[in-house]
Order: structure tokens, then C-alpha cells, then sequence
């Protein structure tokens, strides 16, 4: 596949990534796309819902799931032919949802060092053996920049729904990417 396309679905993550950070959630945006579409779409809503299970990637899958025009019936591999694509690494619970509905393939903007699912903490996706479902491949570094840049947006001002506030006090938004950095706050 052409580069301009994953940027293409990549851009449409991070819109949501936006809207998310627009609603005070943690500014992870996804888009999954099948036969060249977008099938569905999603972002964080886990301060809104106060289920912190509620991340992009399964509010995305629950859509999916729900809609007889996208399932039309139950199936052990439910989005064997349709690709995600996230502003952020997504993380162990995801990663493993994500196998479990054998999703075809990842692609990812920035990488997650605290939760990282595909390789960063574990290697959810294809490094840990699963008695029935089939690793899938996940790659990174897609609007990787923007990807960072949003989360430092959210994360420098104080994330009020936080059990501990963490102070403002002399935090100045960093431009500076590291290469080798991932989820930087
Ligand atoms: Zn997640």
C-alpha cells in the first residue's frame, strides 16, 4: 500500500485524536478501514463514561460489532479484513481485543512505553503464543510527531479527572522530538 494512504487514514485518527482532546479525554483517535473505507471511527471516552475501558480502538470494535450491515453474523474473526489505525501503540488490553477479533494489520502513530501493547510493554499482537488466534502485524510511526505533540497538548494542562492533580506549576510545552522516544509527557 502506498505511504500517501496510511497518512490518509492516519490523518482521519487523528481528527478524532482532536475531538478527543476537544471533550478533556486523553487525545487517542482511531479509524478502522475496510475495502478502502472507513468503517468506523472513534476516540477515548473514558473520563466521559468513567470506564476506563473505554478506549478508541474498543468503542470502535463495539460499532462494528453492533452493525448487522458490518457483521452479519457471529464469526470467530469478526475484522480478519479490516486494518486499525491509531494515533497511539495500542495498549495490552486493546492489543489483545484486537487478536482476539483478528484484526488484519496495525498501524500506529507514536509508540506507548507505560502500556504498549504491541511490542512496547508485551508483544501482544505476535509475541505472546495464543492457542487459537493468529498473530497480526503492527507498525509505527505514522504522524508520529503529531501523535506526541497532541498528548503533550492534553497533558499540560491539568487533567482534572485525575485521582492525583498534578501540578502546572513551571510546565512549558515542549516542542523537541526525540527520535527514539515514544509517548513523552
Ligand atoms: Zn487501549
Amino acid at each position: 500500500m502506498e505511504n500517501n494512504e496510511h497518512l490518509r487514514w492516519m490523518r482521519a485518527a487523528m481528527d478524532m485524536a482532536e475531538e478527543a482532546l476537544g471533550a478533556g479525554e486523553v487525545p487517542v483517535g482511531c479509524v478502522f478501514v475496510r475495502d478502502g473505507r472507513i468503517i468506523a471511527q472513534a476516540r477515548n471516552r473514558t473520563n466521559e463514561l468513567r470506564n476506563a475501558t473505554r478506549h478508541a480502538e474498543l468503542e470502535a470494535i463495539d460499532c462494528i460489532l453492533a452493525d448487522k450491515a458490518l457483521t452479519a453474523e457471529p464469526s470467530n474473526s469478526p475484522l480478519s479484513t479490516t486494518t486499525l489505525y491509531v494515533t497511539v501503540e495500542p495498549c495490552i488490553m486493546c492489543a489483545s481485543a484486537l487478536r482476539q477479533m483478528e484484526i488484519k494489520e496495525v498501524f500506529y502513530g507514536c509508540g506507548n512505553d507505560r502500556f504498549g501493547g504491541c511490542g512496547s510493554v508485551l508483544g501482544v499482537n505476535e509475541q505472546v503464543a495464543h492457542p487459537v488466534h493468529p498473530p497480526y502485524k503492527a507498525a509505527g510511526g505514522f504522524c508520529r510527531e503529531d501523535a506526541i505533540m497532541i498528548l503533550r497538548r492534553f497533558y499540560i494542562t491539568e487533567n482534572t479527572n485525575a485521582p492525583v492533580p498534578r501540578s502546572k506549576a513551571n510546565r512549558v510545552l515542549k516542542t523537541d522530538i526525540n527520535p527514539l522516544s515514544s509517548v513523552e509527557t
